[in-house]
């Protein structure tokens, strides 16, 4: 199955999204689909941010590997320094007095948060597996207030046979599956030419963890999102299901 084809549209408001779902739905996927369809969107994938670190064998890379490899989640304080600090490196945190730690940890608990965000709508931004637990979306929501968080809700028969078939190109994070979105030529990256990989933490006993993190550490986010009346709940078995919607979601609301 090809991609569906895209026509560039444009969003008239700023735009800033967390893409929410278990491992496996197909957060990078739409990512991908999202980012063709609205450019003046960026996203920021902590996974692939992750991955990348630990092939330049950062120091962030080297704490992140073994966790990563076993299915765990990385300490918020790793995340949280390596997501705001992207985020603020590419210019989506409006610079803001330095704050004393005190000041933080009197403000608001809800999600109600500082407005040093831009609303133009070049400050729109996509994160794709951040924040992942109530501590990370707690920082979040200090530094920027986000408008829509999508969860990206999957049978789970579904994604564990989805798994099974995926292939990766690293560098960029594309992403095909066997049944799908097959590569043109097989096992080789449709754009670079590369070779695809499987993802080591693909395999049955760490998505099995993988899964179980999520229910645990992040599906409880959901609720502190819909009371923040951000919450978006869309439902489907394929991407090619959820991507339609999902477009038009952001176009109702931000085109
Ligand atoms: P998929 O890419 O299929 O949606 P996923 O969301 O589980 O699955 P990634 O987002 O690529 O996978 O994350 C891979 C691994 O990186 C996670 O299993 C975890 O170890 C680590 N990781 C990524 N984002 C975070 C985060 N926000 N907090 C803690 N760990 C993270
Ligand atoms: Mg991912």
């Amino acid at each position: 199955m090809s991609i569906p084809t895209t026509m560039a549209a444009r969003l008239r408001k700023a735009a800033r999204v967390i893409l929410v779902g278990p491992p496996g739905c197909g957060k990078g996927t739409q990512t991908t689909r999202v980012l063709n369809r609205y450019p003046q969107l960026t996203a920021l994938s902590s996974g692939d941010l992750l991955r990348q670190n630990v092939r330049a064998g950062t120091p962030i890379g080297l704490e992140a590997e073994s966790i990563m490899k076993n299915g765990g989640l990385v300490h918020d304080s790793l995340m949280v320094k390596l997501i705001v600090g992207e985020l603020s490196r590419r210019g989506y945190l409006e610079s803001k007095p330095t704050h004393a730690a005190g000041l933080i940890s009197a403000s608001p608990s809800s999600a109600s948060s500082p407005s040093n965000s831009s609303d133009l709508p070049s400050a729109s931004f996509l994160l794709d597996g951040f924040p992942r637990t109530q501590g990370q979306a707690k920082k979040l929501d200090e530094e920027v207030s986000m408008n829509l968080v999508v969860n990206i809700d999957v049978p789970s028969e579904v994604i564990i046979q989805r798994i099974s078939n995926r292939l990766v190109h690293t560098p960029s994070g594309r992403i095909y599956n066997l049944t799908w979105n097959p590569p043109k030529v097989p096992g080789i990256d449709d754009v670079t030419g590369e070779p695809l990989t499987r993802r080591s933490d693909d395999f049955p006993e760490t998505f099995k963890k993988r899964l179980e993190a999520y229910r645990k550490e992040t599906e409880p986010l959901l609720e502190h999102y819909d009371k923040a009346g951000v919450l978006w709940t869309v439902k489907g078995r394929t991407s090619d299901e959820i991507t339609p919607l999902l477009e038009g979601e952001i176009k109702k609301r931000f085109g």
